[in-house]
């Protein structure tokens, strides 16, 4: 999609630090870190969020899916756990309509899921 900041992103037109890629399949750190280490994985390509993804393109959510826990692996957040997030729509106040994985770690996280 041309004016969404993950499609440009994807595309390498907004500078980001990519902690892991594959074909489908990018990660990178948030902007406004919400924890320690807090990393976000996307498809290349546009989905919504995650229930346009897994209706329109459910082997790509699976991909999803698997990229978030091999760049967790990458990132080191195997050790001592993490949380992966995954807002959808308004009530979860989704504010990037691009589908993505929030992965939050390096350090105990709050108890409260939200
Ligand atoms: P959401 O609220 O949609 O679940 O999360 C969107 C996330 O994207 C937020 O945590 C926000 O900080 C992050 N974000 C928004 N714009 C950018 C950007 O241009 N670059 C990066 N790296 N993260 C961004
Ligand atoms: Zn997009």
């Amino acid at each position: 999609m041309q004016d969404c900041i993950f499609c440009k992103i994807a595309r390498k037109e907004i500078p980001a630090a990519i902690v892991y890629e594959d074909e489908d399949c990018i990660a990178f750190p948030d902007i406004n870190p919400q924890a320690q280490k807090h990393i976000l994985v996307i498809p290349r390509i546009h989905m919504e969020d995650a229930l346009d993804c897994h209706d329109r393109a459910p082997e790509l959510y699976a991909k999803l899916l698997s990229a978030a826990m091999k760049a967790a692996k990458r990132e080191g957040m195997d050790t001592g756990g993490f949380r992966a997030v995954t807002n959808v729509g308004e009530n979860a106040r989704q504010s990037v309509r691009h589908v993505h994985i929030h992965l939050l770690g390096g350090e105990t996280l709050s108890p409260r899921m939200g």
